[in-house]
């Protein structure tokens, strides 16, 4: 469901190494533009000169916080919501990856909260677990966290 949108292993990123986890993009080759979530069919930009291709770029591993708020909404897809469990609100991270030119939405990791965040502060993309099937089938995404603070 959201294959190809990261790489690295979730479980990595919490022992206070990156992990190798990035989110993945793509950039066209005409104009350099990269995009997220990826686009694989043809470059948005409008002022592309055309004629690139798009090719998966990792993105940065850091950000700057750009917003924040708590979430009291159920959040749009690609998060799993179900419609009948007790809804817990969360902490999502508007964050600026300043080489990509690019503002990137995410969960906080868990335990961090609005009270943890300030704009301009410097985070990590890290793996999250998004929703575990009954089968025992862990689905991952990606959640952000302040650099430098321990879980
Ligand atoms: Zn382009």
């Amino acid at each position: 469901m959201v294959s190809g949108w990261f790489t690295g292993d979730y479980a990595e990123g919490t022992d206070g190494t990156d992990g190798g986890f990035r989110l993945l993009g793509t950039r066209c080759s005409a104009c350099a533009a990269v995009f997220f979530p990826r686009e694989d069919a043809y470059c948005r930009n409008p002022r592309c000169p055309g004629g690139g291709e798009l090719a998966e770029t990792p993105l940065s591993p850091h950000g700057r916080v750009w917003s924040y708020t708590d979430g009291r909404y159920r959040p749009p897809a690609p998060y799993v919501s179900d419609p009948d469990a007790p809804w817990t609100p969360y902490t999502l991270v508007a964050v600026e990856l300043e080489a990509e030119g690019m503002v990137v939405l995410g969960q906080a990791a868990p335990g961090v909260g609005v009270g943890d965040l300030a704009v301009g502060m410097e985070v990590e993309v890290v793996g999250g677990v998004l929703n575990e099937d009954a089968d025992g089938t862990t689905w991952t995404t990606w959640n952000f966290r302040p650099v430098g603070v321990e879980q």
